[in-house]
């Protein structure tokens, strides 16, 4: 693995190198099978032990209380952003059988692309009227970027929404709940009714599992892509309170949409995330990657490297502002530990910047298309090392250019 370059990719991201490893000798023969992981029957007895080792590592790790249950399926972050509102409008029919779509909320908080993404599928299936609880961009420096999450007073949610929806970490522009909850930039838990089963949706692509998840168990749905953290992409790990798993075909004939069975988190529940064939390669290096996780001592130390590799490259950053050479895009206190994004200031600097880090071997740093600039993503198999070497050479480049 000598020629394998640092991968500070936004994902599909870099995969800890003892897991590639390990997941070459599985694709020729699996857990003593003599059959290759690509090849093998989902309904394997080995394969279930598999699935079943996932789903126990991730509730371990995590805490995910009894209350939640924790499925898989495919379509990614984005088919959630579909699955999560039919499956909340099921819900609230069968709690409301006579309330109008036209009387129904969803409340959408939007503080970057991706939830801005998910709303606009909201506003596209239907079914109930989206109301943006907070939009960061009116907060923004500049008025029209997602450069920060908004003060807990600027959120208004509606009275009885079928879902509240947030992204707890935003890829693309670099902002992110603070998940210490006396912080401003946490998100305002305290304002959801108290006492109720709130249907509190947390998008968690791009940070699920580098840190622990706050107040977990008042979430009614949490839901991450496994390709940045924890695995190949093919895999999408649900975590649902089972309040939330519902009979979408009884709420159909009460007049809500007809949900795909596939999505329906009821079939996954019921068929133990086995309705139809899975994504059997990415499931069985995701647990992999688990197992990994938690021989090195589990959410406690990634927390401490992530929080760890993100203040090395945020100081960094400071220093070269000062210097006149970087300049952070987003507002201090909403800055995202796994994705953090800059400018490079003066002509041609970025390009001069982008390349001489892929003469020294580190690749996907280039900014979303979206917003430009850097994009150093520092998801977990991101070691030390590999943060110093990118530190250095910050550091090599900030006394270059001043
Ligand atoms: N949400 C977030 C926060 C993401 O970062 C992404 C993908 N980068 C998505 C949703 C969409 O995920 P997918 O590509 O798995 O559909």
């Amino acid at each position: 693995s000598h020629d394998r370059v640092i991968n500070f990719g936004a994902g599909p991201s870099a995969l800890p190198v003892p897991v590639l490893e390990e997941a070459a000798k599985g694709l020729l023969n699996f857990s003593g099978t003599g059959i290759g992981i690509a090849e093998i029957s989902h309904r394997s007895k080995e394969f279930t032990e598999c699935i079943n080792n996932l789903e126990s590592l991730i509730r371990t790790q995590l805490g995910v209380p009894h209350t939640h249950s924790i499925l898989f399926s495919q379509g990614g972050g984005s088919g959630q952003f579909s699955a999560v509102v039919m499956n909340m409008l099921a819900r609230y029919r069968l709690l409301h059988p006579d309330v109008k779509p036209e009387k129904i909320t969803m409340d959408y908080v939007v503080t970057g692309s991706w939830s801005k993404k998910a709303a606009e599928e909201a506003r596209r299936l239907g079914g109930g009227q989206v109301n943006i609880a907070v939009n960061s961009r009116e907060f923004s420096k500049d008025g029209k970027s997602f450069d920060n999450i908004p003060a807990h007073d600027a959120f208004k949610f509606s009275r009885d929404p079928a879902l509240i929806y947030y992204c707890e970490n935003e890829t693309v522009d670099g902002v992110e709940f603070s998940h210490e909850l006396s912080e401003p930039t946490s998100f305002p838990f305290h304002l959801l009714k108290q006492g109720s089963l709130a249907p509190l949706a947390a998008d968690y692509s791009s940070s699920f599992m580098c840190r622990p998840i706050p107040r977990l168990a008042d979430h009614a749905i949490i839901y991450a892509g496994a390709q940045k953290n924890i695995g190949p992409a093919g895999l999408t790990v649900i975590i649902v309170r089972q309040d939330c798993i519902v009979d979408v075909d009884a709420a159909a004939k009460l007049g809500a949409a007809p949900v795909p069975i596939t999505f329906s988190y009821k079939t996954l529940e019921e068929s133990k995330s086995l309705y139809n064939t899975p994504s059997v390669i990415s499931i069985y290096m995701t647990a992999l990657v688990l197992e990994l996780m938690k021989e090195k001592g589990g959410l406690a130390y990634y927390e401490d490297l992530n929080r760890r590799k993100a203040g090395r490259i945020y100081g960094l950053l400071k220093d070269g502002e000062e210097k006149g050479v970087f300049k952070r895009k987003v507002k201090a206190g909403s800055e995202s530990w796994m994705n953090v994004v800059f400018e490079v200031l003066g002509d041609d600097a970025e390009k001069r910047f982008l390349e001489g880090a892929e003469h020294l071997g580190m690749k996907g740093l280039k900014g979303h298309r979206s917003v430009g600039g850097v994009r150093v993503s520092l998801y977990n198999a991101i070691t030390d090392e590999d943060t110093e070497k990118l530190a250095q050479y910050m550091r090599d480049f900030i006394t270059q250019e001043v």
